[in-house]
Parts: C-alpha cells; sequence; structure tokens
C-alpha cells in the first residue's frame, strides 16, 4: 500500500459525508467531540462507542468471515460445521457481553439476548457456506491466496484525484488479471449508498494497485436474509465524475471547518440538530434533549 504523510486535514468517506447529510449535529459528535463546549468528552465518546443489534450481527459477520477466509489460505480441508457454529456463537455471547446497546441504553429492551443476535448471525454465515461463492473463492480463486487482502489494519486511507479520502475494502483478491473486491452487507441493500461505496473501494484499488478500474471487479454480497450478490461495473469515466463529487463533498464539509488545514470545526451552533426519524437509531439522542 502506497503511504502517506500524516495530515490533520478532514479526509471524505462515504460514512462521514452520509453522516454530514443526514444529521449535521451527530456528524459534530462523532468527528468533533473534543472540541464541544456543553458536554464531557467522555460521555460523547461513551454514546459514540454503542452499538446496537443489526451493527453487532454485522460486526461479528464480518469477524467470522475474516476469519473463514484466513483458514481458506491454510487449508482446503472441508469445515466441520459443528465447531464452525460453536466458534460462532462463542464469539457472538464474547461480543453481546462486552458492548453496549442503545436497544438497553435508551431502555428499549432490558437486555440484549444473545440467541437472537446469534440467530441472524447463524443465518448469514450459513448463507454464505452454502453459496457458490464460497465454493468458487476456495477453488480459482485460492491460488493466489498469498495476496489476499482481508480486512486490512487501519483506515484504508487514499487520495481520489490529490484529495484525501478513506475507503476500506473488506476483502480484495486477484484472479488472473482481474482484482476482485467483495463487501458484505447483513443489512437490507441501498442501492446507490452501496454503489458509491463501491465505486470508492474500486478507486482505492485502482490508486493503490495502480490499475485499470475496468480490470476490477466489485461484488457487494448481501448475506441475511438470502445470500444475493451486485456486481458493479465502473469505468474510467464514473472515476472522473467520482472524484468531481469527492471534491464537491469535501468542500461541503470544510465550510464547516474554521481551519481547513488543522480540520477544527466551526461554532456547534451551526451544526444543526436534523430532528428526524432517524433520532430513533441515534446514540446521540440523550445529548439533543
Ligand atoms: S438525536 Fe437526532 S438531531 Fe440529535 S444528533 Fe441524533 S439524529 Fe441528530
Amino acid at each position: 500500500m502506497k503511504k502517506f504523510v500524516f495530515s490533520q486535514k478532514l479526509g471524505w468517506s462515504v460514512s462521514r459525508y452520509s453522516l454530514f447529510e443526514t444529521c449535521k449535529r451527530q456528524y459534530y459528535y462523532n468527528y468533533y467531540a473534543k472540541y464541544d463546549p456543553e458536554y464531557p468528552l467522555k460521555k460523547i465518546l461513551a454514546l459514540k462507542k454503542m452499538t446496537s443489534i443489526p451493527l453487532e450481527v454485522g460486526n461479528i459477520v464480518h469477524d467470522i468471515n475474516k476469519t473463514l477466509l484466513e483458514r481458506l489460505q491454510i487449508t482446503a480441508k472441508a469445515i466441520d460445521k459443528k465447531r464452525f457454529y460453536d466458534y460462532a456463537r462463542e464469539k457472538t455471547e464474547n461480543y453481546v457481553q462486552a458492548r453496549t446497546f442503545q436497544e438497553v441504553y435508551y431502555g428499549k429492551l432490558k437486555s440484549v439476548d444473545t440467541n437472537t443476535v446469534f440467530e441472524k448471525v447463524r443465518h448469514a454465515l450459513e448463507n454464505l457456506l452454502n453459496s457458490e461463492r464460497l465454493n468458487w473463492l476456495s477453488g480459482p480463486a485460492v491460488r493466489k491466496k498469498d495476496e489476499w487482502l482481508i480486512e486490512p489494519p487501519g483506515y484504508g486511507e487514499t487520495r481520489i484525484n490529490g484529495m484525501k479520502a478513506y475507503c476500506k475494502v473488506d476483502f480484495l483478491f486477484p484472479v488472473n488479471d482481474r482484482l476482485f473486491i467483495m463487501d458484505w452487507k447483513t443489512g437490507r441493500p441501498d442501492d446507490r449508498k452501496h454503489r458509491r461505496q463501491m465505486v470508492g473501494y474500486t478507486a482505492w484499488a485502482a490508486y493503490h494497485y495502480e490499475k485499470d478500474p475496468a480490470a476490477i471487479s466489485p461484488i457487494v454480497a448481501y448475506l441475511h436474509p438470502d445470500y444475493k450478490e451486485t456486481r458493479i461495473t465502473v469505468s474510467s469515466s464514473d472515476l472522473e465524475a467520482f472524484a468531481r463529487q469527492i471534491r464537491k463533498e469535501t468542500a461541503d464539509m470544510q465550510k464547516f471547518c474554521q481551519d481547513i488545514q488543522k480540520n477544527i470545526p466551526k461554532d456547534k451552533k451551526l451544526f444543526t440538530p436534523a430532528k428526524s426519524k432517524l433520532c430513533h437509531y441515534c446514540n446521540f439522542k440523550a445529548l439533543c434533549h
């Protein structure tokens, strides 16, 4: 991977801009908590760290998929399904115990039932285990297993036409002359958002691997309730349009900075609370009265 000199300037990402579009106040709490004049940093960070049942299902499945792929790199032996699901259950129990859930914090549930979470985790994993894709990964794709990139560490920093951005892939691997990128989803399809995300991953891979986007195949794999894939095609002109969009969106976010180089926000009052139905699912509603 190409390396970058550290800078404090804000970097675009799908999730950052999506939050910025949805609610400026939530965006402020997520990215500028240390500048907040009202609430202690510790309190904001504790709320930020909270999870939710759908989010945690996604986290657990991603981590288990990582282990599954790393195992594929080591052995072609058939998976012992009982051991696999026992491992998944143990992992689910550990995660559920360790995390604070917003459903509990905000009184919607008394506690989170591990069985409820595990049922969804198990279902998603079962769909992947039974998919043609996993068969294919164990066949043609495994030949270049030493070049697999599985949930790489860091934040996926990159440059899109010179602009700082973050695009972190779940799984990237070469087959013959093509690069494949797979993104696991346990939630509902969101065509616009997921396409943007995959165009971002293609830009990331094209930049770091110096590949033509036509030789990159991004695939969104929906694991729940059934296994379904969406294959995305990205052309050079898509990447150019994407770069123009990133420039505009970065400039929109920078308008809320009093110091762009140091990424210091303007006054909190300018980050208006959106007050929409999304407040029900927001970690910070305790701060919004
Ligand atoms: S509770 Fe609503 S208004 Fe407040 S930060 Fe969250 S989404 Fe924004």
